[in-house]
């Protein structure tokens, strides 16, 4: 058994997940005198995935928007190591290693995964972006296509990229890999011009959580970037180069991104009860019982208009911050009320659209510095923060003649 750092009989805590909604929860709690805190990740770092699109298009490496953990909170317990198995009766959980930890209090709060909805070929065939090993993927295989192609071992119609899913995600990779193929021709001028982008939803319209002026806003902009939007299709089965949609077009493809979904993984659902996405349903103070508490996307939450609260990092961090309070309260908590701060959706360089709970809305060029403001004021750390400017301002000069940050090994 791992002994927490527990002078005397201290309560303990364990957060399983370093993430928004796992690190906020620990940052808040580390000011407590009378508990100790253990945060345990798979990963030594917080990822910061708005920007996850950014590395796999090549935008910016992938340090920037990865902030150690140890740095993040100065003078945590942080224990690296996949957590397996969670005892709620004993008061214990295993890590892959076989180390157990005890915890008098424990907050999961492990994200979610993408999800392919077993569509056939998905799994094997397309590319997630969830994490940083996925987003370096991506940018290999896209990069990696213009030199195999140029040396004549694979056929140009592999420079096709298919991008399945319209929502935030799928619209900000789609515009990127647009603006990473208009680049290209520099560099591979003889090839560059079978290079297409193609993106895929299955409902009428890009950005569904969004205004229906915002979504022809982001459809214009992509088009504009040469981006070819295919609405009211679903995706039917894949193939190593080819997606296959219900409506029987055949798209021929050498990368395909999936941007279409996620979900909490499977094997926290022996837990408790879960919805149709594995999240686990908590009562109304985030609690699977009374000392365990669920945080952040695997939570299912219902706002008060009985839907489930969004999987967006606004609502891990503000779980996060809620479920500390609850824990240092001598009282027994308020239930959980989401602040809608809003949301916001970039597509390529130059335009964004954001939207307030206000019904204030923004499009184009203001919008898109305050996308930048907000990304990079939510960034963990200061280097990160002026790497990414200093990154940001030379694309923002050098893309169009300059080369890009593209090494691939
Ligand atoms: C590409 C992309 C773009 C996004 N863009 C936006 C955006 O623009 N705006 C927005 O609000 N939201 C965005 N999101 C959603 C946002 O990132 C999530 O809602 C948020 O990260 C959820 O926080 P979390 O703490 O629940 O999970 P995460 O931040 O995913 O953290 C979960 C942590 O748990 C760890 N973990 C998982 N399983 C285990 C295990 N078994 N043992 C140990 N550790 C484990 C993981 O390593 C990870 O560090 C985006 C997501 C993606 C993938």
């Amino acid at each position: 058994v791992f002994g927490p750092m527990t002078p005397g009989s201290q309560r303990s805590v364990a957060i399983v997940g370093a993430g928004f909604a796992g690190l906020a929860c620990a940052r808040s709690l580390q000011a407590s005198a009378e508990l100790t805190v253990t945060l345990i990740d798979q990963h030594p770092y917080q990822l910061f995935a708005p920007l996850l699109y950014q590395v796999a298009t090549g935008g910016l490496p992938e340090d920037d928007i990865a902030y150690p953990v140890r740095a993040a909170i100065p003078g945590i317990n942080f224990v690296r190591g996949e957590v397996t198995k969670v005892n709620p009766g004993a008061g214990t959980l295993r890590l892959a290693s076989g180390v157990e930890i005890p915890w008098d209090d424990l907050v999961l709060a492990t994200g979610s995964i993408g999800n392919s909805f077993n569509i056939p070929g998905v799994d094997d065939h397309a590319l997630q972006m969830k994490n940083l090993q996925q987003a370096r993927a991506i940018k290999h295989r896209l990069l990696g296509t213009y030199e195999r192609v140029h040396v004549g071992e694979q056929p140009k119609e592999d420079l096709g990229v298919v991008v399945v899913g319209g929502g935030p995600t799928g619209v900000e990779v789609a515009g990127a890999v647009a603006e990473l193929q208009k680049q290209m021709t520099h560099e591979f001028p003889s090839i560059a011009g079978y290079a297409h982008v193609t993106l895929v939803e299955a409902g009428p319209r890009l950005l569904p959580s969004f205004s229906p002026k915002s979504s022809d806003r982001a459809r214009q902009a992509l088009e504009k970037l040469g981006v070819e939007v295919i609405l009211d299709a679903a995706v039917d089965r894949m193939y190593p180069t080819d997606v296959h949609l219900k409506n029987g077009r055949v798209l021929p493809a050498g990368t395909t991104i999936w941007a279409a979904g996620v979900a909490a993984e499977t094997r926290w659902t022996v837990l408790g009860d879960s919805d149709r996405l594995n999240r686990l349903v908590v009562d109304e103070c985030l609690r699977l019982q009374d000392n365990v508490w669920v945080i952040g996307d695997m939570a299912h939450v219902e706002a008060a208009d009985g839907r489930p609260l969004p999987m967006v990092a606004s609502v891990a961090l503000q779980q996060g911050k809620y479920v500390a309070k609850a824990i240092m309260s001598a009282s027994p908590p308020e239930p959980f009320r989401y602040k809608d701060k809003g949301q916001m959706a970039t597509v390529g360089r130059r335009l964004a659209v954001v939207e307030l709970p206000n019904g204030f809305r923004l499009h184009g060029t203001l919008a898109w510095l305050s996308w930048l403001a907000l990304h990079v004021a939510y960034l963990a750390g200061g280097r990160n923060r002026v790497s990414v400017i200093a990154d940001w301002v030379w694309n923002y000069i050098a893309w169009g003649s300059g080369a890009r940050r593209t090494i691939i090994e």
